[in-house]
């Protein structure tokens, strides 16, 4: 079978490279670590992090398509590859890689985020907080994950005392909403675009903890809507593979949250819950194959992250013989790290 580079090696890498193997495809992990949990489960390992531009086209030779499971990385080297189709285009992962220019993108194309303002000094986050108010959030405007730079702004005392990082920030209000989602589309390279049910997703400390199909009324009314502006988005970014948007469920309708240009946690319930999970769906847009069903086999799914010491209760989860364990792998619990995941499916 052919090669697909995947840059990145966590594990949305490694469930990537699972299904790509199912279709007959060998993997080629380029990431910094040494060993990395998608490596583990692929043919080939490169590491990136003594020169990740100059390395990058050695590695994109051996691959017939390249992909990347994590949006930290440099775009202009993967924008210059030339010879090897990089999919999803390196132009989304540069829109999502920072907050700015996805809020953006985001409003022109007719969506709702948050009010913004970027911050670049504490001048500026004064005055984003006179116009926009108070509570807010206050973000880096790149790298971020997890929760993690991110500080809640509930009065002006509380900026004025705060220490800005030497980053550029964006400042958004603080949005007063029933509940969380997102929308998992695929779009096919001849424009075939599906959608995954949306998860309702609970976050736990900036993390997200659970994942459920089918979400409550108020979120499935405001699907439609959602679904739209993802279809606009991929079809702004002709976007090839799996897209992820992330929404508040508001009053006012899905106010935007953030986008991922790849698989996502809140997919994961996917694995056995759809007929064709994000992974190999994502696997087949790129490879420019024919989508499969995005369906929902049963009632519906629920998923837990495993996060730092809960994954060591694994025999006890497997105990439940409903419950489908997925182990990444790592080495080592540390707080808020996403060690494995728990699905289950439901029926009605
Ligand atoms: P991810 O791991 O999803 O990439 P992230 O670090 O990019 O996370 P966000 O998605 O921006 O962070 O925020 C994490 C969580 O914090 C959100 O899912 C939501 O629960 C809460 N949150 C973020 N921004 C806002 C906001 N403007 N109003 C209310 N809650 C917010
Ligand atoms: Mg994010
Ligand atoms: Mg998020």
């Amino acid at each position: 079978g052919e090669t697909i580079g995947i840059l990145g090696g966590g594990q949305l890498g490694r469930m990537i490279a699972m299904a790509a193997a199912r279709l007959g495809y060998r993997c080629h992990i380029y990431a910094p670590e040494e060993h990395s949990v998608a490596a583990e489960v692929s043919a080939a390992h490169t590491r990136a992090d003594y020169d990740y531009a100059a390395g990058l086209s050695a590695f994109a030779a051996d691959c017939a398509v390249v992909t990347y499971e994590f949006e930290n990385v440099p775009v202009a080297p993967l924008a210059a590859l030339g010879d090897v189709p990089v999919y999803p285009h390196p132009r989304a992962l540069e829109t999502a890689q920072d907050r700015l220019a996805e809020k953006t993108f985001v409003t022109e194309l007719g969506g709702t985020p948050a009010p913004f303002a970027p911050v670049d000094s504490k001048a500026d986050l004064m005055h984003a907080i006179e116009t926009i108010g108070t509570p807010g959030i206050l973000k880096t405007r790149r790298d971020g994950y997890d929760g993690k730079g991110q500080w809640r702004i509930m009065s002006p005392t509380d900026a004025e005392a705060l220490e800005l990082p030497d980053t550029a920030l964006i400042y958004e209000g603080f949005v007063d909403f029933a509940a969380e989602f997102s929308v998992i589309a695929c779009r096919g390279a001849d424009g075939d675009i599906r959608y995954f049910d949306s998860a309702h997703n609970e976050h736990e400390n900036g993390i997200l903890a659970l994942s459920t199909v089918p979400a409550p009324a108020v979120i499935t009314e405001q699907v439609p809507a959602a679904r739209e502006l993802a279809a606009k988005v991929a079809e702004a970014l002709d976007y090839v593979g799996v897209l992820t948007l992330e929404f508040f469920a508001t009053a006012n309708g899905p106010v935007f949250n953030e986008m991922a240009p790849r698989v996502h946690n809140s997919g994961h319930w996917t694995i056995e819950g759809a007929v064709t999970c994000q992974f190999e769906n994502h696997v087949r847009a790129i490879c420019g194959l024919p989508l499969g069903s995005t369906e929902t086999v049963t009632g519906g799914a629920r998923m837990r992250n495993l996060i730092g010491d809960e994954a060591h209760d694994w025999a006890q989860i497997l105990a439940d013989p409903a419950n489908h364990l997925h182990l990444y792998g790592k080495a080592a619990a540390r707080p808020g790290r996403k060690m494995g995941h728990v699905t289950w499916l439901t029926f009605d």
